[in-house]
């Protein structure tokens, strides 16, 4: 299989590469023959986009549309697809998305789990999306059914899309009357589907003291490391400076658990929104940084700024008290691109929510998100848009374990985690899937508008990140 005439990131934009393959490697990239490079539009190969944090299972609750279902579905028990019209947030609170998705959940069903979960996954498909850490919600009232249908995802998508399936406690595991319970659900699922488990996650925020914080911290460290499981927190959501950052905690019971001694190296610790983080002054945030540089920890942050805009920096009460601040709010979203550049810190993007309370709004594209991050950022140069490009795509591979360090996955049946080298570079030897950008030669508006214009030639990832998605445009390449 041969890809000709190709624009190359790295590479100049004005160089053009005939691109060989052969059992889904890389085997040879010659310079293209000048006198071809006229004759088609030439497309654009790219690492393929990743969504390192993203729910499964509370995707579509506010636009289900359970009572309009297609023909297909017309036999169906309309019972099995609940209706959640009535939970579409009020006052856009923290506390109310966390009521809202909490009486979501006790509706649930196999089948409505199961549409959801296929339409996200499908969606990201055509949006260029070969890989994802998804969250079930494994609790008291849940039991394993986001679990269930999450499997049955895996295997429907099987060979088209790497789903990583994190067992989530978005509940306390360690506080209120139903922590005790909650946790041994978790358990429960770890030990009955340890096979379709690959990552453990936790909220400590949720718990209702500090103390239970941290032993919710120490508990998902410990467990992690029994079932040799992906370690990933939901951190420091708040942007409450009375609120000391759960952050550095984490830190050290890692190094006091000796992490590093006793866990399989390709497995990796996501520590995400942690908007409670952008409060710190530049000397604290240096220090911090630097400890975990030091550690040597396989840390990554994951900024879910679609998520922490809708919810972090509202006014305290509406309506507004007379001496409100209001419009000079803290968005309370991490500075990703600062923390990798001038700290030096593991850190990608995503999208966390598709259509619910804690995120009404988006597609759920990471191109999308990656252009957001040009104005969140202030990032406008062409390096920035390589690294927010990096952001939804080998960054966030890498932040969930996929990429080189899962190379040597000895006895893996999963081609798609055979990546062995995970870069935006592309080079010969390079496993795994691609994302083609294919390029037209015009612009056709709506047939009766009459109207066809020359395209314009999309040459690097700035020109790819304003892209709606448009099936024909962009296509996940595999070979052999
Ligand atoms: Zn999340």
């Amino acid at each position: 299989m041969k890809i000709k005439n190709a624009i190359l990131p790295g590479t100049d934009p004005r160089s053009r590469w005939d691109v060989h393959f052969e059992s889904n490697t890389i085997t040879r990239i010659d310079p293209a023959a000048a006198t071809n490079y006229d004759s088609d539009p030439s497309p654009l190969l790219l690492p393929p986009l990743c969504h390192p944090h993203i729910h499964l299972d509370k995707a579509y609750l506010l636009t289900c549309n359970s009572q309009h279902l297609p023909s297909t579905h017309a036999g169906e028990d309309q019972s099995k697809h609940p209706d959640y019209s009535d939970l579409t947030p009020q006052d856009g609170s923290f506390a109310e998305a966390l009521k809202f998705t909490s009486l979501a959940k006790q509706r649930y069903t196999a089948e409505d789990l199961y549409l959801r979960g296929a339409q996200l996954l499908a969606t990201s498909l055509q949006q260029g999306v070969s890989s994802c850490r998804a969250f079930v919600e494994v609790d008291h009232v849940t039991g394993q059914l986001c679990l269930q249908a999450a499997i049955r995802l895996k295997e429907c998508f099987h060979g088209k899309m790497k789903v990583q399936i994190c067992a989530f406690a978005q509940e306390p595991i360690f506080s209120t009357e139903h922590g005790e319970e909650n946790r041994k659900v978790l358990q429960h699922a770890l030990d009955e589907c340890g096979d379709h488990i690959e990552v453990l996650g936790t909220t400590p925020y949720v718990e209702k003291s500090m103390e239970a914080s941290r032993r919710n911290i120490e508990w998902a460290i410990e467990t992690a490391l029994m079932y040799s499981l992906h370690l990933d927190f939901h951190l420091d959501y708040n942007l409450d400076e009375s609120q000391r950052p759960l952050a550095p905690d984490v830190l050290r019971l890692l190094q006091g658990k000796k992490w590093n001694e006793r866990a399989d190296p390709r497995k990796t610790i996501v520590l995400g929104h942690c908007s409670r983080l952008t409060l710190l002054g530049d000397m604290e945030m240096a220090v911090f940084a630097l400890a975990i540089r030091n550690s040597g920890l396989p840390i990554h942050f994951v900024g879910l700024p679609t998520s922490d805009l809708f919810m972090m920096g509202r006014p305290p009460q509406s309506p507004l008290p007379a001496n409100s601040k209001s419009a000079n709010r803290l968005r309370g979203t991490l500075q990703v691109l600062d923390m990798i550049k001038e700290r030096q810190l593991n850190c990608c993007l995503s999208v966390n929510n598709v259509g619910n309370a804690f995120t009404p709004w988006g597609t759920g594209d990471p191109l999308a998100l990656a252009s957001l991050g040009v104005g969140i950022y202030q990032a406008g140069t062409d390096e920035d848009a390589n690294l927010l490009f990096e952001c939804v795509s080998s960054r966030a591979r890498r932040a969930i374990g996929l990429g080189t360090s899962s190379a040597l996955h000895a006895g893996d049946s999963d081609a798609m985690q055979l990546d062995d080298d995970d870069t935006t570079e592309l080079k010969e030897g390079r496993k795994g899937e691609l994302l083609l950008i294919k390029n037209k030669e015009f612009v056709i508006c709506p047939g009766h508008l009459g109207i066809k214009v020359p395209a314009r030639q999309r040459i690097s990832v700035r020109d790819v990140v304003w892209d709606p998605p448009q099936d024909d445009l962009r296509q996940i390449l595999r070979s052999g």
